[in-house]
């Protein structure tokens, strides 16, 4: 059976990049009928970060992908918080120094620091590995006893994985193809500290192999790490899963990887929900269908000309074989015409739901015109050009509320000599209108300007610069039935008097 996991580290608010990882593993799963597992990583006491864990969770929950098994929901493979599974590190650590594959390092941290700086000054990179090893300060030149010993007195360690030299490691991933390895390249990794705490390769580790994880599926800047985790695998003889290392999502302009602070400077969230400053895109206004959609499409591809898919269709379409290799760059517009897309879709009976608290911002919700009926008419009328809710108010407040000002440019360019008088004699026509209907009040303006042999053009800007105090706005008519024929006449007399 798939089992994939998502394995955040609680250091603060999961990052958009953190949610497509998500994501695709979720897909990934539902695709194959698997389980989709959430492991906190939270092994780094220094980097953790109060209110994260349930920063994450909220986040998936909002985003509508709901892991199987995670922390307070057991599957019987947890706890799913790695500070709860400290026993089984040390246990496992143990048995890989007792197979020759670790060994108990002491060297000091200003002695490595010096070693670094000194191999820098060179114009080289310190690798601590066979090359080395036995003139630094580590157990293999020392007896058991004198282990021991040193052990005994509580002296600061750490544990490291015995690369071996001069071989050649071949490395899989079903995304970046086969990847070849020179041993003598890599380093020989801190496993374990004498804090008691693992370091996450060898937590990551063991876990996905406890928790039967069949492939990992995780961010590009994991994949210099794959060769370690390889050679862990081998080293307990356990089955590695399969690997998946997704491409970076880039910046919107320029080069690496996108950033809060390019969110910062750009004006998009880069966050699924709010974090002290930084707003996050629940409260920006879009709709987690939207974000689902934009996110599955950085980096993926469903090898069509289509954009809008909903989480099944997604879940259907997915697969790794499509996620592409180079880089996905984000797009802030493209994000916005996906919320876009998603409003179109959404119900007037909905949308209004949506919008009555934002109007209640601005007018009493108790008065006739606030009425859900009559509001959910104007949102038909305008949803046509929103992207998010909150624009509602700004398309449609002259429906609530005469307009306070007017547009001075169209003013300027649609106001003639004759226009005050032409507005007071189509007041007395409107007065004059018993039903006013939207068709009722088309017809009987239409003939009277017909009749009086007058130009649309004349007639029907200056009107609707009145009416909504700008050029912009649904047909006239509806307007003017949607207001009323108190409304509409008071609007045109209040303007020109
Ligand atoms: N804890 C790592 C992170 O924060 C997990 C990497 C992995 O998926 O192996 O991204």
């Amino acid at each position: 059976k798939v089992r994939v996991r998502f394995a955040p580290s609680p250091t603060g608010p999961l990052h958009i990049g953190g949610v497509r990882t998500a994501l695709f593993n979720y897909l990934f799963a539902k695709k194959h009928d698997g389980d989709f597992i959430l492991r906190i990583e939270d092994t780094d006491q220094n980097r953790y970060v109060e209110g994260a864990e349930k920063y994450i969770v909220d986040a998936l929950n909002w985003c509508n992908i709901p892991f199987d098994e995670g922390p307070d929901k057991n599957g019987g493979h947890g706890p799913y918080r790695q500070s709860e599974r400290k026993h089984l590190y040390k246990q496992y650590t143990e048995a890989l120094v007792s197979m020759g594959k670790a060994y108990y390092a002491f060297d000091t941290a200003e002695k490595l620091d010096f070693h670094r700086k000194d191999h820098e000054a060179k114009g080289k990179t310190f690798i601590y590995n066979w090359h080395n090893r036995l003139k630094l300060d580590n157990s293999l030149s020392l007896t058991p006893k004198e282990l021991k010993t040193r052990l005994d007195t509580g002296e600061d360690y750490v544990i490291r994985f015995l690369t071996p030299p001069d071989e050649k490691l071949y490395l899989k991933d079903v995304i970046r193809g086969d990847i070849e390895i020179d041993t003598n390249t890599l380093d020989d990794k801190v496993l374990f500290k004498s804090d008691g705490m693992p370091t996450y390769h060898l937590a990551n580790i063991v876990d996905d192999h406890l928790m039967q994880i069949t492939h990992v599926i995780r961010g590009e800047e994991w994949l210099p790490s794959l060769a370690l985790h390889k050679q862990l695998y081998d080293a307990f003889e356990w089955k590695a899963p399969v690997f998946a290392h997704l491409p970076l999502i880039m910046k919107p302009v320029g080069k690496g990887k996108l950033s809060k602070r390019d969110g910062e400077k750009l004006g998009f969230p880069v966050f699924p929900l709010s974090w002290s400053e930084s707003e996050g895109y629940k409260e920006a206004g879009f709709f987690p269908e939207a974000v689902i959609n934009f996110l599955a499409m950085l980096g993926w591809n469903p090898g069509t000309e289509q954009e809008i898919f909903d989480l099944e269709e997604l879940v259907q379409t997915f697969s790794l074989e499509r996620v592409n290799r180079s880089g996905a760059r984000f797009d802030p517009d493209k994000t916005k015409w996906y919320n876009q897309q998603y409003l179109q879709k959404k119900n007037d009976a909905e949308l209004t739901g949506l919008f009555i608290p934002v109007l209640g911002r601005h007018i009493d919700l108790s008065l006739d015109i606030a009425q859900p009926e009559r509001v959910q008419k104007i949102v038909a009328l305008v949803k046509e050009r929103a992207t998010f809710v909150s624009d509602f108010w700004e398309l449609s407040d002259y429906f609530f509320v005469c307009p306070k000002e007017y547009n001075e440019k169209a003013v300027k360019k649609q106001w003639k000599e004759d226009t005050p008088k032409l507005m007071n004699q189509l007041v007395s026509i409107l007065e004059n209108i018993e039903d006013f209907s939207f068709e009722h009040v088309e017809t009987k303006v239409k003939s009277w300007i017909k009749a009086q042999d007058l130009s649309f053009g004349k007639v029907m800007p200056p009107l609707r610069l009145l009416l909504v105090g700008d050029m912009k706005g649904p047909h006239i008519f509806d307007i003017m039935g949607m207001i009323g024929k108190r409304e509409s006449i008071h609007r045109i007399k209040n303007a020109i008097n």
